[in-house]
């Protein structure tokens, strides 16, 4: 008989589980390792809600395994480390995104996108190196291999910075692979929800215009006034949408549900570039001659490496980029959750693990 979880894994944890496709989350007693060699335990502070927990919680992409534990915006002050563990020592500021293993071996992993590896280990949803299953950041603590978290600058606040571990990752990284990190470019962001709005910022802080392209005409004057986008397009506006064809360098396209590409493309220049980065649960529609008459192109990017991501959240805390928050008890979780798939939220959940998850 091989070892079970619990042997595995003899710490006790706590956290909130979703037990079947329903989504509802409710309180949960689990296990974690004991502190290897290389890892850091950390206390969770906060924990954002990025709609990818969503999609799995109720296993919009199949492939869910409950009970789910999600959550991979997490952040925390480390309480142990192990022997050998260089980067950080008991008190510093950790974040953890979507990954906690990778092959190492790899191209991918050789070049710092432990993003790509094909064995690349998911904060949650996934198994681990010793076979048992992974569980994210809606719970009392964590513990990873000291590669797989980051360091939070002093400036940022905890509560804020949560949602740079996975949206602000997956926003910076295309900007800069792609090339749409020069100043005075034009760019696009489509759904202005929490991976949106950190676009926008970032955007601003590479020296764009920044034109959010939203189903929520409401969004608008918060969009200028306080995000700092330049403009703003309600893309259920045939004339809107008309009056500003073929003016855009790049779009970083955020929405989470099926919608039309096509008025995206018309929105390029020639050369210009749509990067897919929400993840609808149904094939998008995409009709190739407007791509072929401006040499257009249609790519995708997902996440970022651990290397990358604390470049991001370097540049984050030097340019002071935050997510605009709002803060919950966990026992909020499931209502936020229902207001997420009406995007109703400003702009980004997080949950107060620390004050508010209870054993
Ligand atoms: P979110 O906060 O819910 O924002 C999505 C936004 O999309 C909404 O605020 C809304 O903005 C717009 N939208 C929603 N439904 C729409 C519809 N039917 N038609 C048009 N627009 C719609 O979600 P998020 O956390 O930013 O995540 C967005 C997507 O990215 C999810 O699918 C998530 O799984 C995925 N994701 C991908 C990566 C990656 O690595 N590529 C990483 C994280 C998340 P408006 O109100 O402005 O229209
Ligand atoms: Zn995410
Ligand atoms: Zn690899």
């Amino acid at each position: 008989m091989g070892k079970s979880a619990e042997e595995i894994h003899p710490v006790k944890a706590f956290g909130w589980a979703a037990r079947d496709q329903s989504g509802l989350l409710s309180p949960f007693n689990f296990s974690r390792r004991e502190t290897g060699d290389e890892d850091v335990r950390f206390k969770i502070m906060y924990c954002g809600i990025c709609h990818t927990d969503l999609h799995r919680i109720k296993n919009e992409w199949g492939g869910s395994k409950y009970p789910m534990v999600p959550g991979h915006e997490i952040v925390g002050v480390v309480t142990d480390v192990g022997s050998k563990v260089q980067k950080f020592t008991i008190g510093d500021k950790v974040g953890v995104g979507c990954l906690v293993g990778a092959c190492h071996s790899c191209d991918n992993c050789v070049n710092n996108l432990e993003n790509y590896c094909p064995r690349r280990i998911l904060t949650y949803n996934a198994t681990y190196h010793d076979g048992t299953t992974t569980y994210g950041g809606y719970s009392d603590h964590m513990v990873v291999n000291e590669n797989f978290a980051v360091r939070i600058p002093d400036n940022l606040p905890l509560d804020a910075a949560a949602p740079l571990l996975c949206a602000g990752i997956t926003m910076y990284s295309p900007l800069r692979y792609f090339g749409l990190d020069k100043p005075g470019l034009h760019l696009g962001v489509v759904g202005l929800g929490g991976l949106g709005h950190v676009g926008v910022k970032f955007g601003k802080a590479f020296g764009a215009k920044v034109t959010v392209i939203s189903t929520s005409p409401n969004k608008k004057k918060e969009a200028i006034d306080h995000l700092g986008a330049d403009s703003f397009l309600v893309c259920r506006d045939p004339d809107q949408m008309q009056a500003a064809m073929a003016t855009m360098d790049g779009i970083l396209d955020t929405v989470s549900a099926v919608h039309p590409l096509v008025p995206l493309i018309g929105l390029l220049k020639p050369h210009g570039k749509l990067i897919m980065l929400g993840a609808p649960d149904k094939p998008l529609e995409l009709p190739v001659f407007p791509l072929l008459l401006g040499r257009k192109t249609v790519a995708g990017s997902g996440i970022g490496g651990l290397k990358e991501t604390q470049e991001m959240i370097d540049f984050a805390g030097k340019h002071n980029i935050l997510a605009d928050i709002e803060v919950i008890p966990i026992d909020y979780v499931n209502t936020a959750m229902e207001r997420l798939v009406k995007a109703d939220v400003r702009y980004r959940f997080v949950i107060d693990v620390a004050n508010s998850l209870k054993a």
